[in-house]
């Protein structure tokens, strides 16, 4: 594989890169990088999720700004405000050491004043999402007429949230000269149809097989009754101590619902869903970025292209309907080239969507049995007997363990240790203590019970 500068790439964009510790190209920036450098044909990109689509973009989008020319010369368009300052924050880091490169990232929900101020001074790059560019083209501020090169990142994205007819307003303001990119992980008709209205006679660029999952994600599933989904979720999170991820479930109010229960019952978690304000999605994105928040609780949309640094798992509370939704829910993990869990809780109604998204994206489920309570209680006590014994000691408590050791004086070592555990343990031991074990066997007396529920409604 070849380096960065070995592919015509800038030496000020290469530091860049290796500041943020970038030493070799990913596939899809191998192939893509050149190209666009080289011509000015319309690019198509599939790749897995996580592969560095964005550098793939980027890069090539920062070399070829003029900096002595003040007029837009790339726009990106993104269907989030999050995904979009997540590509604004990224460009800007390529472009670190590039001298008077100008990009601005634009978005609704908060306020359009120093949007537009900062348009006014000059910005070769802008990024956004296409409610406000548009909004942006309306009053004659973002003049994109004589643009180079406009980018799609998430396009199937931006159909389904209804930018339909932004898009079409947006893509009239452009000049038919310029060149269209489009980056995607999966290959929906909504693409394929936008592909065909949008571009000319693309190139199309693929790794990997179409719409195949990320390659360093394993997907696990619980088989659980609908009642139990909640305690399986719980069972999940206990037994895995370090977790950190993203909690995906079908509706916004479902999200706000998970969430307040995982926070009343202790653990760190949040929700991220588009009927919070601006204010509010920037602070919860935060906190979870900096590990203050574990648990993001998040709908489809809410959370598509995000890309959070260790993520250890996706949890799909609900299944999504569209296989493709499903590759880039266990997307948000596995990525540049780390490993992720990606666990789905299902019940039995749920196995037809998993054998299609198996069949779209090649990859396979492994049943897990949920977590016995057991089991959870061994593996957080031996993690707390491993954080005993990493535990920074400070010199300050010297002056302090005289008296420490004056009232531990009557215990022996093997009733200290018991004590000292205990004091983290006796309330998760209390939770489980008669906990019952969450079988997957029951699945058969359930799936009757409900199928007669069912029954009973459809009398209804
Ligand atoms: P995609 O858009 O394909 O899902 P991103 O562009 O968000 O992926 O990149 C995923 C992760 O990979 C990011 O954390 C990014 O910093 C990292 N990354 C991208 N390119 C490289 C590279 N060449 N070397 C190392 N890490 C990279
Ligand atoms: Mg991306």
């Amino acid at each position: 594989m070849s380096l960065f500068k070995e592919m015509g790439i800038n030496p000020d964009i290469v530091s860049g890169l290796e500041k943020l510790g970038f030493e070799k190209p990913t596939p899809v920036q191998e192939k893509v990088i050149p190209e666009i450098l080289d011509s000015s044909t319309d690019i198509i990109a599939l790749a897995q999720t996580g592969t560095g689509k964005t550098a793939a973009f980027g890069v090539p989008i920062i070399q070829k700004a003029d900096i002595h020319n003040k007029h837009v010369q790339s726009i990106v368009l993104s269907p989030t405000r999050e995904l979009a300052n997540q590509i604004y924050e990224d460009i800007k880091s390529y472009a670190h050491d590039v001298k008077g490169l100008q990009i601005t990232v634009v978005y609704g929900g908060t306020s359009i004043e120093p949007q537009i101020k900062k348009i006014k001074k000059g910005s070769q790059i802008i990024i956004g999402t296409p409610g406000r560019v548009l909004d942006l083209i309306r009053r004659n501020i973002l003049d994109i007429s004589s643009i180079d090169s406009l980018v799609l990142d998430e396009a199937d994205e931006m159909l389904n949230m209804g930018f339909q007819e932004e898009l079409d307003k947006i893509l009239e303001s452009t000049p038919e000269d310029k060149q269209t990119l489009l980056f995607s992980a999966t290959m929906p008709k909504e693409i394929v149809r936008m592909t065909n209205k949008y571009m000319h006679d693309p190139i199309t660029f693929e790794m990997g097989k179409r719409n195949e999952a990320s390659k360093n994600v394993t997907h696990e599933y619980y088989f659980v009754t609908a009642r139990d989904k909640y305690n399986a979720l719980k069972r999940l999170v206990d037994v895995n101590p370090d977790i950190y991820g993203i909690v995906f479930c079908r509706t916004r109010n479902e999200t706000s619902t998970i969430a307040k229960s995982l926070r009343n019952d202790g653990y760190n978690a949040d929700f991220l869903n588009g009927d919070l304000s601006q204010n509010i999605r920037d602070e919860v994105m935060n906190k979870f970025r900096e590990k203050h928040i574990t648990l993001l609780v998040a709908t489809d949309v809410a959370a598509r292209g995000l890309d959070v640094q260790e993520l250890t798992h996706v949890i799909n509370y609900q299944l999504p309907d569209d296989p493709e939704v499903y590759v880039h829910r266990s997307g948000r993990t596995g990525r540049a080239g780390k490993k992720g869990v990606s666990v789905s809780i299902v019940h039995s109604r749920d196995k037809r969507k998993m054998k299609a998204i198996e069949k779209m994206s090649g990859l396979s489920f492994v049943e897990k049995d949920v977590p016995t309570a057991r089991h959870i209680c061994q593996t957080r006590l031996l993690h707390i007997v491993d954080q005993l014994g990493n535990v920074e000691v400070k010199p300050e408590i010297e002056e302090f363990l005289p008296l420490v050791n004056k009232k531990l004086e009557h215990f022996s070592k093997d009733e200290i240790i018991k004590q000292f555990v205990s004091v983290e343990f006796n309330q998760l031991l209390a939770y489980y203590k008669n906990a019952k074990d969450i079988q997957p066997s029951a699945r058969k007396k359930d799936q009757q019970q409900e199928d007669t529920y069912i029954l009973y409604i459809h009398i209804y």
